[in-house]
C-alpha cells in the first residue's frame, strides 16, 4: 500500500443533483470531505449509499467491505479507502453542456495516437494539426483539429492531407462527453462512474 499513489487516484465529483461535474484527485476529495463540503457515494450492485466522512472512515476499518480495486491511504492510526465518487452538498450549478475544445481534450479524444501514422506517443511528443491549415481558412474546431506526431505534422506542413498525400485515420468528431472521462471508464476500477454517466446529456470540465 502506498499512501502517495492512493492520494492521486481519480474521484468523480457529482453535484447535489447527482450529476457528474468533474474528476479530481483523491487528495482534493479528502479535503472536501474533511470540510463537510461533500459526502461519499458508494455504488454496490447499482445501489447507492451515502456516507458522511466519519461513517466512511468507520466503514474503512473493515477491509472486507471493499472490493480489491479500491485504493487506500494510511494515516497514523488507520487506513481509509479512497472513495471513487463524492457528491457535493452545496453545489447546484449545472455542468457545462459542451466539451471544452482544448489540447488535453483533443489528445484524449484521439487517445494520444497520431491521426496520420496511427502510432501512440507521450503527450510531450504530440502536436495539434489543423487538417485544413489556418492559412487556407481552416478553423480551430473539433472537426478540424487532430493529434499528430511531430514528424507527420512537419511532413504535412502547411498543406491539406490530400495536398500532402496523407490520409487521416478517421474523421474527427466533437465528443458528446468529456473524452478524459471516457478514458478512465475503460478501467474496471472506475466502472461505478457509469451509473452517473449513462443517461447524461452533459459533459464535464476538468480542473
Ligand atoms: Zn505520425
Amino acid at each position: 500500500m502506498d499512501a502517495g499513489s492512493g492520494l492521486n487516484a481519480n474521484v468523480l465529483v457529482l453535484n447535489r443533483l447527482y450529476m457528474a461535474i468533474r474528476v479530481i484527485s483523491a487528495r482534493r476529495a479528502f479535503s472536501m470531505l474533511l470540510g463537510d463540503a461533500a459526502e461519499v457515494i458508494s455504488v454496490d450492485d447499482g445501489k447507492y449509499t451515502n456516507y458522511d466522512f466519519d461513517s466512511w472512515v468507520e466503514l474503512s476499518q473493515y477491509r472486507d467491505n471493499f472490493t480489491p480495486d479500491y485504493d487506500w491511504v494510511r494515516t497514523v492510526r488507520m487506513h481509509i479507502a479512497v472513495p471513487k465518487i463524492i457528491r457535493l452538498l452545496g453545489y447546484d450549478r449545472l455542468p457545462a453542456q459542451t466539451v471544452k475544445l482544448n489540447r488535453r481534450n483533443i489528445y484524449a479524444r484521439d487517445h494520444s495516437h497520431c491521426q496520420y501514422c496511427g502510432k501512440k506517443y507521450p503527450t510531450s511528443e504530440l502536436t495539434l494539426d489543423h487538417i485544413v491549415p489556418r492559412a487556407q481558412g481552416g478553423k480551430s474546431s473539433w472537426t478540424n483539429l487532430v493529434c499528430a506526431c511531430v514528424s507527420c505534422n512537419s511532413k504535412k506542413g502547411g498543406r491539406t492531407p490530400s495536398e500532402a498525400g496523407m490520409k487521416l485515420l478517421r474523421k474527427p468528431v466533437q465528443p458528446r462527453r468529456n473524452p478524459v472521462i471516457n478514458l478512465r471508464l475503460g478501467l474496471d476500477k472506475y466502472a461505478s462512474w457509469q451509473n452517473f454517466l449513462d443517461n447524461a446529456y452533459w459533459s464535464v470540465e476538468l480542473k
